[in-house]
């Protein structure tokens, strides 16, 4: 493999020791790592010293592609993007308040994978799987397959056909993009043709952790939809923003492709003023714009990743005071039964 050519700490051309990964991102979903124990190797890190938890990852499988593993710091054990990934015993844990659904997803259900909750949006699981597994993630323990059925996908779009007050569909899930592009465009095909739909946004994690995701098909399929594109990306530390999801999105901005950020407030990763203005500067560095923290959902095993409503409030009020206002995303918190994300500071 060759190795890569960026500028360095200095402003310089430097050779960069990463390797280039094949372009094909269906190689790279296949070639995730899968084990623990090879990515702590991978990394020089002893697995003694990390806190590793066998049954952590019986309960949700460790997967982690490997352009994402590549942004890692080898010998870093507290890393903010291997923390984020590593199953580790405190998931063994359970907390006070945990809950299965903690967003009521399965009361906003309209057809099966429809979730209707907000005004003029639904939102469509298109996949139940993904690329990456985050161990923060409240989707960890939905009750969904892995993958979803001609005529369960053809009972939604009619659900959302029928409906006339639906303007924007969200591909969600899982992650959406986990599908190929040839599975996604009678997809968009089928909602372009819905004439109240105005918009279309993708919700996903994918081009973060594979950014060879972004094809030159899915940027047509975009940029040539009748639909105006919303892509929300999921970033939670500058870190993965690095020079290959730079140049994967640069064609995404030239289609006209709205591109935005969400990212989830978590202990030890990104709850620092510092790693919130890396993240929003970085971000728009690349062409998006943060749009939402999240505040952690409860789902069971993910305490250790909790940050304190009043740490919260401080860093975004110093976020407020040395970034612009269109860097400073909007901190939420999900609440079940409400008709919007509900503000937090
Ligand atoms: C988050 C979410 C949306 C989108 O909400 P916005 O505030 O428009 O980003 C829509 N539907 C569901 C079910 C959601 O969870
Ligand atoms: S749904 Fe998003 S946050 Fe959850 S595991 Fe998949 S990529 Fe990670």
């Amino acid at each position: 493999m060759r190795g890569l050519w960026l500028i360095d700490g200095a402003g310089m051309i430097a050779r960069s020791e990463r390797k280039i990964e094949p372009a094909d991102w269906q190689h790279s979903l296949r070639e995730a790592y899968t084990r623990p124990l090879e990515l702590l190797d991978a990394l020089q890190l002893d697995p003694a010293a990390v806190g590793l938890s066998a049954s952590a990852a019986a309960q949700f499988a460790f997967r982690v592609p490997r352009p994402y593993a590549a942004l890692m710091q080898p010998g870093d054990p507290q890393d903010p993007l291997l923390r984020q990934v590593l199953p580790v015993t405190a998931e063994d844990r359970r907390a006070p308040g945990e809950l299965l659904d903690p967003v009521g997803d399965l009361a906003a259900e309209r057809a099966p994978g429809l979730l209707h909750k907000y005004h003029g949006r639904a939102l469509l699981l298109m996949s139940g799987a993904c690329a990456i597994h985050c161990r923060y993630c409240f989707r960890r323990n939905y009750p969904y397959g892995d993958s979803v059925g001609i005529e369960r996908l053809n009972a939604a779009l009619d659900t959302v056909a029928a409906d006339a007050s639906i303007s924007e569909i969200i591909l969600s899930g899982g992650d959406p993009l986990i599908l190929r592009d040839e599975r996604l465009a009678p997809v968009l095909a089928r909602l372009a043709a819905m004439p109240q739909l105005r918009r279309l946004r993708i919700h996903t994690r994918l081009p973060v952790s594979i950014p060879a995701r972004i094809t030159p098909a899915l940027v047509r399929l975009l940029g040539e939809s009748r639909l105006e594109p919303v892509m929300v990306l999921h970033a939670n530390h500058a870190r993965e923003i690095g020079p290959a999801l730079h140049a994967a999105l640069l064609p995404l901005r030239h289609a006209g492709v709205t591109l935005l950020n969400q990212a989830v407030l978590l202990r030890g990763v990104n709850d620092d003023v510092d790693a919130q203005q890396t993240l929003a500067t970085a971000l728009h560095g690349a062409g998006v714009l943060p749009y939402y923290l999240h505040l952690l959902d409860r789902a069971a095993g993910t305490a250790h990743f909790a940050v304190s409503l009043r740490r919260a409030r401080f860093i975004m009020k110093a976020l407020r005071k040395t970034l612009p206002g269109y860097l400073v995303p909007r901190l939420v918190r999900e609440v079940a039964g409400q008709p919007y994300k509900t503000p937090q500071a």
